[in-house]
């Protein structure tokens, strides 16, 4: 499990840890939490949670309300948690959300301020491993390297891009899931198993 150094209530597990987040409720800090987690379907579509529901149909989720842990599954996809000066979020982003404007999902529509906001980015397939196809290339022509015939896209930098652009401090897990075999990889594997990667309020 790796704990955000920028987020205190904000974690990232690897296929050693036996979380489930269909279990619970989890007791944090002598706090009992619910969590809630999404059906995700790679889309922009993220989601306010104001009671609890498990699961919603959404690939972000927000909430203000306290004793609620948000959750996203990922293999090679970007986990990106959130904290504001209110709320806490959770973002699914693969090259399909993030080319779908997910980032802007939330950044254009929450209320936050700069200053009181941080980002954690967790484990995801990088540019050492992640070679796309050339059509997917052009999708982000100016994250695309390429070696010899091949293409890898990188979405790390899509990110911290777009982070730097509204100003949001932000770390890095700098984890690749290709490559670092402690994690699950769809790509690597085939595997349905997911890290999950979780944010308390
Ligand atoms: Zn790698």
């Amino acid at each position: 499990m790796i704990n955000s150094q920028l987020i205190n209530t904000a974690f990232f597990t690897n296929k050693h840890d036996d979380w489930d987040p269909d279990e619970g409720p989890f007791l944090i800090n002598n706090k009992k939490y619910k969590i809630i987690t999404m059906d995700q379907t790679h889309s922009e579509i993220i989601t306010t949670v104001n009671s609890f529901k498990n699961k919603y149909k959404s690939d972000g989720l927000y909430t203000e309300k306290n004793g609620k842990i948000l959750c996203v599954k990922t293999a090679d996809c970007i986990p990106i948690l959130i904290s504001t000066k209110k709320g806490i979020a959770v973002i699914h982003a693969g090259w399909r959300g993030l080319s779908k404007g997910i980032l802007k999902s939330f950044f254009d529509c929450y209320e936050y301020s700069a200053v009181d906001t941080k980002v954690t980015i967790g484990p995801h397939a990088r540019t050492c491993c992640y070679e796309v196809t050339k059509e997917m290339s052009e999708v982000f022509p100016a994250y695309v390297y390429k070696k010899n015939t091949a293409y890898y896209l990188d979405m790390s930098l899509f990110v911290r891009d777009y982070l730097n652009k509204v100003n949001i401090k932000f770390e890095d897990t700098g984890v690749c899931t290709i490559c670092d075999e402690d994690y699950h990889s769809y790509r690597r594997d085939g595997t349905n198993k997911r890290q999950y990667s979780f944010i308390c309020l």
